[in-house]
């Protein structure tokens, strides 16, 4: 933030101050002087996506720069703190309840249910060597179909991946598969035409930019390929695939991407595919990896609920349980019972997949 801006905040006598921690606290000694001048005006303290002021594990984990985060409410200190959030475990919660000095006794939670009950669950093993397909799995396959047929009328899909690498060569595959018609207008080659896109670090900053606003406003965009991050912050309502290639960093990660999904209440599908192998993402919580590897070894009998525990608070009251099958078998794989809306175990269990 320049300095005649923050001064203009400050002689406009702004209502309402939207900025990161880190641009009202950079090097700028003049700007900390005016904030504790400031101070005895500011009446809410607000952090908006509170979840990335620490992660599960170590306190200093989190997006936010926690050393900015803790200075600012060391400023503000009688100043009433408001954290947002879809979700936040107990054991992060208490980690950002350290970073911003809180005393858990003077902190109210008001919390809800995190489930999104339009978007199915599903999970996918990678293709066994020899199988249909080779190393593309049939998942992707299955897209790029919808996208060569239905082109700018395709289901819009945003998929994360760990690395750039995987961005690059996911969105390669697409490329080539798709030919000419991954532009809206067949073969015209122009960026701005694209229906699939990626999104990761090493682009420039303009082509961020470029890919997040027409991903928001044109809708013949309907693919973004995109390292974890994309997204926070955006609100494109009719997201209907949210396709996981490798694993978020911890599930609260996850429930937050696949919050993504189907805003618009309609069906949608969060499809986790955990390629090429768990042990391929080593950054990812271990908490996050064993319930993988429980769902492979048929431990889970629902994906929905075992993410759901363990993002539940105590404040929430009772964790609900879905109720059975309401299916008498004879739906040919077209069910909506409560299994097979749910997720692709509880799915597999309902009396017509059988
Ligand atoms: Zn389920
Ligand atoms: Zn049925
Ligand atoms: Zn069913």
């Amino acid at each position: 933030m320049k300095y005649e801006e923050k001064a203009a905040i400050m002689q406009k006598g702004a209502s309402l101050v939207f900025a990161s921690p880190e641009a009202l606290l950079d090097d700028d000694q003049p700007w900390r002087q005016l904030l504790r001048t400031y101070r005895k005006h500011v009446c809410l303290l607000a952090f908006d996506e509170g979840h990335c002021i620490a992660q599960e594990g170590e306190p200093d984990s989190g997006i936010y720069n926690y050393n900015y985060v803790e200075e600012l409410r060391g400023i503000l200190t009688d100043v009433p703190t408001l954290v947002m959030t879809a979700t936040l475990p107990a054991e992060q919660r208490s980690n950002v309840l350290k970073i911003l000095h809180l005393n858990p006794k003077d902190t109210t939670t008001v919390a809800q249910n995190p489930d999104r009950p339009n978007v199915f669950l599903k999970f996918v093993e990678r293709n066994k060597p020899g199988q249909e397909g080779g190393n593309v799995p049939k998942w992707l396959q299955d897209y790029v179909e919808e996208l060569q047929q239905q082109g700018t009328k395709a289901p819009k899909a945003i998929m994360y991946c760990r690395h750039i690498n995987t961005v690059t060569r996911i969105w390669g595959y697409m490329m080539a598969s798709l030919g000419q018609r991954a532009w809206v207008t067949p073969g015209s080659k122009k960026p701005s035409d694209l229906i699939v896109e990626m999104y990761q670090c090493g682009m420039t900053m303009g082509c961020q930019e470029r890919v997040v606003d027409r991903f928001t406003i044109d809708s013949n965009l309907r693919c973004i390929v995109a390292t974890m991050p994309f997204a926070m912050g955006i609100e494109v309502p009719d997201v209907r695939y949210i396709l996981h290639w490798g694993l978020s960093s911890n599930i609260t990660d996850y429930w937050q991407e696949i919050g993504k999904c189907a805003v618009d209440g309609k069906p949608g599908v969060a499809l986790l595919y955990p390629a090429p192998s768990i042990g391929h993402t080593p950054t990812s919580s271990q908490t996050f990896k064993q319930l993988v590897l429980d769902i492979q070894d048929g431990k889970v009998t629902c994906m929905r609920a075992a993410f759901l525990s363990q993002l539940w608070l105590p404040e929430m009251g009772v964790q609900p349980v879905r109720s059975d099958a309401n299916c008498d078998g004879l739906c040919a794989g077209q069910c909506r019972c409560n299994k097979c809306v749910c997720c692709s175990l509880c799915q597999s269990s309902c009396p017509c997949r059988k």
